[in-house]
């Protein structure tokens, strides 16, 4: 009895809306075979309306009371898609929060330490983004963030790679399945599209730039120490002049030349 509840249970938690059409079929079947029962026993002279009648009654009691349960339980099932959408991603940029990234770069960590597979982790800042919002408003500079994250979207594979806003004008990347110098030559092609962005509809002629700190990341890695190694990183690329990628470990000139 035990084991069909469990079963019944788990049959219903994989999907809500399976619970209305359950009982109310139950309901029906129940009145049904109590009517022919008591029929089948002799209990009842007109058997054919009484059986009729048991089913209509339920029918008429049990359908639309299951169509109302069906269609709450869709419409609480859409309403908890939506909280677990806005609780992963980041409201302005739309593209992951941080603990979404934390999970799915542990969960990434723990594929690459089976496979041997090496990835980059990636932190980019963007350059002078106070004066954006002084010059021409805190809106503009969200339409900036905004517009950054769809740039930055397109030169990543989806779903491979993950892109996360860490907070502010900060961004972060997990690249998977890349050596360190194939990472340089991808954040080298983002930063050139940022560069190059045009941002008229904002304010004729604004540009922006970003500054970027890579590191390589392997199974056996830390999150936290592969994103302190790139805030190094990014931190270097800021003070030596800003748009411009560090990694770290740092590549010799004949590494980049093989990467770009
Ligand atoms: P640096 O090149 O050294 O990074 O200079 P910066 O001006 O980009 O850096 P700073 O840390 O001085 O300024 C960051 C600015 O980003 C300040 C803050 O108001 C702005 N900012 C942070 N979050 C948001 C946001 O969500 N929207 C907008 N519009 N601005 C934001
Ligand atoms: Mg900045
Ligand atoms: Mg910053």
């Amino acid at each position: 009895m035990r084991r069909f509840v469990s079963l019944l249970s788990n049959f219903v938690e994989q999907k809500p809306t399976r619970l209305p059409i359950l009982v109310s079929g139950t309901a029906i079947s129940l009145a049904t075979i109590s009517a022919s029962v008591t029929v089948a026993l002799g209990l009842h002279h007109n058997g054919a309306l009484f059986i009729a009648t048991a089913i209509f009654i339920s029918c008429a009691i049990a359908i639309p009371a299951g169509i109302i349960h069906y269609w709450r339980e869709v419409d609480i099932a859409a309403h908890q898609e939506k909280l677990r959408e806005l609780a992963a991603t980041d409201t302005l940029t739309g593209v992951m929060n941080r603990r979404t990234f934390e999970r799915v770069v542990e969960t990434e960590r723990a594929r690459m330490d089976r496979s041997g597979d090496e990835a980059a982790i990636i932190l980019f800042d963007l350059d002078w983004f106070k004066s954006i919002n002084d010059n021409f408003g805190h809106a503009a500079g969200d339409e900036v963030l905004k517009t950054v994250a769809g740039l930055a979207g397109g030169v990543l594979r989806k779903p491979v790679d993950a892109l996360a806003r860490w907070g502010g004008e900060e961004f972060a990347i997990l690249l998977t399945s890349v050596t360190i110098e194939q990472a340089y030559a991808v954040t080298e092609r983002l930063r050139g599209v940022i560069e190059k962005a045009a941002f008229d509809d904002l304010a004729p002629g604004l540009s922006i730039s970003a500054s970027f700190g890579v590191t390589a990341f392997t199974g056996s890695s830390s999150l936290h120490q592969a994103l302190s190694e790139a805030d190094r990183a990014l931190y270097e690329a800021k003070k030596a002049g800003r748009n411009r990628t560090v990694c770290k470990p740092r590549l010799d000139a004949k590494a980049i030349a093989r990467a770009i």
